[in-house]
């Protein structure tokens, strides 16, 4: 079922869902599964997968080392497959355009039209590790709209190299990202959310935000974002604060702010046990206020261990 369906369906109730990075090549899915099952209690109707730029590794032979490209975990559309089999759920592969030629993706969404998967998220991805800025492959979409608009196309029949009838055409509900905080490489929030309404004027269904802490800018940016006419459903993306370290990485990475009350607190605690149960009482206090505006679903970024979203949704639903 598409999201879209499920925020309708549920009349205005908040809904709870939640991301999972797949773990590093090697492991077993059963790994996974052991790290969901305790979130599964609260009923989520979809969990997202990531999918990890590849990577440079470097072989040394004869002194020299010569640069070779890899994949550090498992394929995004085999994990969704398994998920949706063994849970009942839908789950929801996140499609790159970094990486991959336009006809590599649409083998990728041949698959998942194949596998019963109904619902995709269509991103630009970042840089490739060391690299500044984002280069797309050659022969690969270049910014996510791009994407957007070859899905909405096969949504249609038409396939990069001609049309193709079918019984059961794809329909793929596609959500895009959104940035409360401003994307990093946007000259300004007007600009960003310009190319937002741009990605849902070519079919982006709904919006998943990127993380942040600071709730305002949830709600100043879905008040922008309704007033330049983007009427789709906004998610919000909440990251629970786990260990100190979060003060530097995830300003870095991810380019936003930090109330300077829960700084404080992070800064005081005495180790990283105590951050993890700051970081739940927060992410409690937060997505209570999110859901008393009515947000159509809180969407958890669980990265790879999923007590303190299970502790969150506990305070919460
Ligand atoms: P775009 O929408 O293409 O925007 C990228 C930048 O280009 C923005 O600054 C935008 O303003 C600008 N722009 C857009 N269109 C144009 C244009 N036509 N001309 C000029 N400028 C333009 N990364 C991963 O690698 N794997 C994941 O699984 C993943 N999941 C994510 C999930 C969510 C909910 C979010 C918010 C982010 C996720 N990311 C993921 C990170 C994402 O790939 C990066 O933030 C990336 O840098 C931008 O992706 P985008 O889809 O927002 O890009």
């Amino acid at each position: 079922m598409k999201v879209t369906e499920h925020i309708e369906k549920t009349s205005g109730k908040t809904l709870f869902s939640f991301e999972i990075v797949p773990p590093q090549k090697g492991s077993n899915i059963n790994d996974l599964y052991a790290n969901i099952d305790p979130l599964m209690e609260f009923n989520p109707p979809f969990i997202d997968v990531t999918t990890s730029r590849e990577e440079y590794v470097y072989i040394e032979k004869d002194g020299l080392f010569d640069r070779k490209i890899t994949r550090m975990r498992p394929g995004t559309v085999g994990i969704c497959a398994s998920l949706q089999y063994k849970y009942g759920v839908d789950a929801i592969p996140h499609v790159l355009c970094g990486g991959f030629t336009k006809e590599e993706t649409e083998y990728l969404l041949v698959d998942c039209h194949y596998l019963g998967i109904d619902n995709l998220v269509a991103l630009r991805g970042d840089p490739m590790k060391g690299e500044k800025y984002f280069v797309p492959a050659k022969g690969g979409n270049t910014y996510a709209i791009d994407l957007v608009k070859q899905i909405k196309q096969m949504n249609e029949g038409q396939f990069l190299h001609g049309n193709v009838a079918m019984k059961n055409k794809p329909d793929f509900c596609i959500g895009v990202a959104g940035y409360p905080e401003k994307h990093i490489e946007a000259p300004s929030m007007e600009a960003d959310l310009k190319r937002l309404k741009e990605k849902v004027e070519a079919g982006a269904d709904y919006v998943v935000t990127q993380m942040f802490f600071d709730n305002q800018r949830y709600f100043k940016f879905v008040e922008a974002a309704r007033k330049i006419g983007i009427t789709v459903p906004i998610i919000p993306g909440i990251k629970p604060v786990a260990v100190k370290r979060h003060l530097q990485i995830l300003p870095q990475v991810f380019w936003l702010d930090m109330p300077q009350a829960l700084i404080t607190e992070i800064e005081n605690a005495k180790d990283n046990k105590a951050v993890r149960q700051i970081g739940i009482e927060f992410g409690i206090q937060q997505s209570k206020e999110l859901l008393n505006y009515g947000v159509p679903c809180l969407h958890y970024y669980s990265m790879g261990k999923s007590d303190n979203v299970k502790a969150i949704a506990e305070g919460v639903f």
